[in-house]
């Protein structure tokens, strides 16, 4: 008889995104003519660049002859594009080899599939509020421990407050942990770790042979040259840290599908010399994944040309503005908010004391736009609210206009 992994039932009740979801279309079902503007989901809404778009179709043309068609590629991904990664680290000093480097169909996969080169004892610490796949693919693995229904918290996990208070950048763990998953530029807060901050964990891994698995999923909206875009930028890093990026918010990939992870060859761990986590992920890839669509990659190698970056630039500037039409818009109606400008997610604290969620229903009600609440990404977001700059310049103003003209304070 076959039985379930029974971690699948400790997962806390429902993904955050599907409960939105479902709140809005009670709301829409009560409200036929409403405009419902969202704010909500991270997802990208501006089309695919020429460069792109050209690079795609050349992708589709080379499958189409016996002389030109390939079949299965590099697991790693293919030499040029993995070339292409590392000129990009290189013009910020980071120097790294091909084979640190293992294109992937997204940073989401890799950020979940990552723990499981990890023993089922390791100890995980995760910023608090942060994405949920770090604790839910911890959760499905085993690693988490029960939850608590009243502190919302695993009590395996190490929760590493993220509020106002610290500037929304975690405290190092006081107790000794194994893994610590980074991600910078935050989402949910927006915030955006200076390289002291991120030396002071570099120091903290290679002292507790800890690895931090560093998420820099938004390095490209990065504007301020100080900021490091790579925790690789950090002296020390490639010793203790796993970095994981994507081409779904620089060239607008959420549906096409490509990221990519680099795992030093440098990297050591208790157990194992440097290489080991290399060889593991590796031998973890080709055993579950087949590499990542050629079609994909040509399109992902138009988006790093000269021209790809510039217009690739371009969409990201976009997504900027919004940003800051949103946070001026906030911050002019004394709310507090935080992130939108080297991140597209603002961060704000509920008006009044409200909790999440309420004011998740509150906006809804009274200015028809959807954010998402921060009480879904960790206790310590509850009291905040993210709302994103994906959406298209139309929807965000209306939602501005909406929101000043009809959200009671
Ligand atoms: N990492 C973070 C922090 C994210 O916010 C997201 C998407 O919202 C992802 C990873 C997912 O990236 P991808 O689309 O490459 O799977």
């Amino acid at each position: 008889m076959a039985t379930i992994n029974p971690n699948y039932d400790k997962l806390a009740a429902g993904y955050l995104f599907p409960e939105v979801a479902r709140r809005v279309g009670v709301f829409a079902e009560k409200h036929p003519g409403a405009k419902i503007l969202r704010l909500g989901i991270g997802d990208t809404t501006e089309p695919l660049t020429p460069a792109v778009v050209a690079g795609l179709h050349a992708g589709v043309d080379r499958l189409a002859s016996r002389e030109s068609y390939t079949g299965y590629g590099d697991y790693e991904g293919d030499p040029p594009m993995r070339e292409a990664l590392a000129r990009i680290y290189a013009q910020r000093g980071v120097e790294l080899g091909l084979d640190e480097i293992f294109v992937s169909d997204g940073a989401k996969p890799d950020s979940g599939n990552i723990q499981s080169i990890f023993a089922a004892d390791n100890v995980v610490a995760v910023q608090d509020p942060a994405y949920p796949v770090y604790v839910d693919t911890n959760v499905i693995a085993g690693r988490a421990g029960r939850f608590d229904p009243v502190t919302q918290q695993y009590d395996r996990i190490v929760y590493m407050p993220c509020t106002a208070q610290n500037g929304f950048f975690p405290e190092l763990p006081t107790q000794h942990v194994d893994i610590v998953y980074l991600c910078s530029p935050n989402n949910p807060t927006g915030a955006v770790a200076t390289k002291e901050q991120l030396s002071g964990f570099v120091r903290y891994a290679r002292e507790h042979r800890a690895v931090v698995i560093f998420d820099a999923a938004y390095s490209a909206f990065i504007r301020d040259d100080a900021l490091p875009r790579s925790i690789y930028e950090v002296e020390g890093a490639k010793q203790c840290a796993i970095e994981i990026n994507s081409f779904s918010k620089i060239a607008g990939f959420t549906g096409v599908r490509l990221g990519w992870a680099v795992v030093p060859q440098a990297l050591e761990i208790e157990d194992g010399g440097a290489g080991k986590l290399n060889q593991l992920w590796r031998r973890r890839q080709s055993t579950f994944f087949n590499g990542a669509s050629n079609v994909v990659q040509a399109g992902g190698m138009a988006a790093l040309s000269e021209q790809g970056l510039a217009e690739c630039q371009g969409l990201i500037d976009y997504y900027m503005r919004n940003a800051a039409i949103i946070r001026t818009a906030l911050e002019e109606l004394g709310l507090d908010v935080y992130g939108g400008d080297n991140a597209p997610y603002v961060w704000m604290k509920a008006p009044n004391g409200m909790k999440s969620w309420d004011f998740f229903d509150k906006l809804l009600t009274e200015a028809h736009v959807v954010g998402t609440p921060g009480a879904g990404f960790g206790p310590s977001g509850e009291g905040y609210f993210r709302l994103s700059s994906f959406g298209h310049r139309e929807s965000i103003e209306q939602a501005v206009v909406s929101i000043r003209e009809n959200l009671r304070l």
